[in-house]
């Protein structure tokens, strides 16, 4: 009983189409986000931990480096051989269309990367840069637009500080679709206010929108946030695991099943990882997941 007999997942489907396991190197190309540095907001939304904020986008490894030693890391674990680079850290688009060029073209350079990931928010995604992301998709590459979001709801994006509306959302998601650009929207359950329903009409309306693919996270209060204050001070409380793994199941049942999770559930650095501490008990959670499903007799997309 694996997590795939009941879910299509991003693992399953990338082997399918490629015929071979396809692993996603992570890279931090010292991006800054419009959240933090006051074009849209200051201080970032109230989750995220400003430790290793960089301002300067040249003090990170090369590229290149950082796909070689992620390619050292995977080795240790599985024999892929073919791997998507997954600009994760901060506004992945958040630069001048030259630096996006060069960076994203330096990964594409290498012989084993089929293709980009790339993790950004919905109001830094202008036509130039969803043009040359489909430039790199028509000319065959496994192309993923990762837009956060996290709730559908504008009164939870103001009080979190997202510093973006749904309709921004919207906006980005239907001019990337314009562009035949995949998109996965990322999801977090356990947002300040919001209850098992907020997380199934966020959904709802997302997928109404005709997204691709799915992340869904519980929140972390992790150390230097706003939230980590607001939890300390009684004003916020944590998800506790069944209430997590109870709302991902209602969501997963709700998606279709051609809609691809790239991600049920999240971890946090130990280092920075105040509660739930639950939420680093990765295979507890995912299994939680799958038992759920097994012992509802159900699976992805039974009540979509
Ligand atoms: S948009 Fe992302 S990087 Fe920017 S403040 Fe929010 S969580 Fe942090």
């Amino acid at each position: 009983m694996v997590l795939s007999d009941y879910v299509t997942t991003f693992g399953q489907d990338l082997l399918k189409r490629y015929g071979e396991r396809v692993h996603k190197i992570t890279i931090n190309a010292g991006f800054t986000c419009p959240n933090r540095d006051g074009t849209k907001g200051k201080g970032g939304c109230t989750f995220c931990n400003n430790v290793s904020f960089s301002p300067n986008v040249r003090q990170t490894a090369l590229i290149t480096d950082q796909l070689e030693t992620g390619r050292q890391v995977i080795a240790k674990r599985t024999k892929a051989k073919k791997f998507l680079a997954y600009f994760q850290a901060y506004t992945n688009t958040y630069a001048d269309i030259q630096y996006l060029t060069d960076i994203y073209e330096q990964a594409l350079s290498e012989p084993d990367i089929v293709g980009l990931s790339i993790g950004t928010r919905p109001d830094c995604v202008p036509n130039k840069v969803l043009d040359l992301l489909a430039s790199y998709k028509e000319r065959g590459y496994e192309i993923w637009l990762e837009l956060g979001l996290q709730s559908a709801f504008d009164t939870t994006l103001d009080r979190i500080n997202r510093g973006h509306s749904l309709a921004e959302y919207q906006q980005a998601i239907r001019a990337a679709k314009l562009r035949n650009i995949p998109v996965c929207t990322h999801i977090i359950i356990g947002l300040p206010g919001e209850k098992r329903q907020h997380n199934l009409t966020s959904l709802e309306r997302i997928l109404e929108l005709g997204v691709d693919g799915l992340k869904l996270h519980p929140l972390h209060i992790v150390k230097h946030t706003v939230l980590a204050k607001q939890w300390r001070q009684g004003e916020y409380q944590p998800l506790d695991k069944l209430d997590y793994i109870t709302t991902a199941v209602d969501m997963i049942e709700r998606t279709p099943a051609n809609i691809i999770y790239h991600r049920v559930t999240a971890t946090a650095s130990t280092e920075i990882l105040l509660t739930p501490i639950w939420c680093n008990e990765k295979w507890s959670v995912l299994n939680g997941i799958t038992t759920e499903l097994h012992r509802r007799n159900s699976k992805q997309g039974v009540k979509a």
